[in-house]
């Protein structure tokens, strides 16, 4: 029974800890229920990221046969600028991210770094590389402390202060009865989804990844938060490849190119300015959203004032 019971005990070791491995990955695209599909080609090497440019060569993508949800994408996102994708709820923006963690893989064309295919490099290389700041950041039942030192786990105390104070949370955090030691999560403090995603953001700066993914919030944040937040996000994109998946449009007036996603194509490309004097998709979507804020911001007004 012992010569069964020892590498049973082994096997289980193994899953536990190839579990919290991929744990934390896959909360950030809330897909608890989906066992990871994509693994490993044979004699997968590491990747090596140079400078750190992404591009992205006729992707076509669909979750499922019949409904095609990218149809030939080509985009490059060069080394240490900002690249940011707008477009219609649904048009696939969140696909592009998913696809670049290779959660799943072009049905054709193919997605570089450096020149390098992320189908032949190891998965481990690939999300070593890549910082994630999510729209919903899942924090871990234990202390805020513990959840900015999630970014990497050999950083010193200051270090870890420093990352938070340029996310712009320290002072938050340092206001809290226990500090860096108050436990958040069900039994502990609740924070919002502005000092949520902030922690996020101390996370990644901590982790210093030469490539960014940043998801921006879906819901709208008080106008004080959202400045703060954005301020936070361009500490942290300076110097790396970031690729800002823009579902509110708020952070992409300073991208290096703006790429609109529509019915799976790309259907306008440029920078903010140029695309406002085309006078097409991004312009109508800018308005939309402009007249959206602006009755939110007059809302918020009226209730301070009242
Ligand atoms: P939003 O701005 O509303 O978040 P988005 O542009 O990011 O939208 P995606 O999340 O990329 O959109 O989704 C694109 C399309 O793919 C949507 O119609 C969505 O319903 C569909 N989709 C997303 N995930 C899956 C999945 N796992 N299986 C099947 N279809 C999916």
């Amino acid at each position: 029974l012992i010569q069964l019971y020892q590498p049973l005990n082994f096997m289980g070791m193994v899953y536990r800890e190839i579990k919290q491995a991929v744990i934390d990955i896959e909360a950030l695209f809330d897909i608890l229920d989906r066992e990871p599909e994509i693994a490993d080609r044979p004699g997968a090497q590491p990747l090596a990221v140079a400078a750190g440019t992404v591009r992205f060569e006729n992707v076509q993508f669909a979750y499922v046969p019949e409904r095609p949800i990218l149809r030939g994408v080509s985009f490059e996102a060069p080394a240490g600028k900002t690249i940011a994708i707008v477009g219609p709820s649904g048009a696939g923006k969140s696909t592009i991210s998913r696809l670049l963690f290779r959660f799943y893989e072009p049905q054709s064309g193919r997605i570089t770094i450096d020149g390098q295919d992320i189908a032949e490099i190891t998965q481990k290389s690939l999300r070593a590389s890549i910082g994630m700041v999510p729209q919903d950041t899942v924090l871990f039942n234990d202390t805020i402390g513990y959840n900015v030192r999630y970014g990497r786990w050999d950083a010193t105390e200051e270090e870890v202060h420093n990352a938070a104070a340029l996310a712009q949370i320290d002072g938050f955090i340092r206001s809290l009865p226990e500090g860096y030691d108050t436990s958040v999560g069900e039994r502990g403090l609740k924070l919002s989804g502005g000092e949520k995603q902030r922690v996020a953001i101390a996370r990644t700066i901590l982790k210093g990844p030469p490539i960014l993914v940043l998801d921006e919030a879906t819901s709208a944040l008080d106008s004080f938060t959202e400045k703060d937040i954005q301020d936070a996000l361009e500490r942290v994109s300076r110097g790396r490849t970031t690729l800002v998946i823009a579902h509110r449009l708020s952070t992409v007036i300073n991208a290096d190119e703006i790429i609109v996603l529509d019915k799976g194509v790309i259907a306008e490309r440029g920078t903010h300015s140029e695309l406002l004097d085309k006078d097409g998709l991004y312009a109508a979507l800018w308005n939309r959203q402009r007249e959206a804020d602006e009755a939110r911001e007059k809302l918020e007004r009226t209730r301070a004032e009242e």
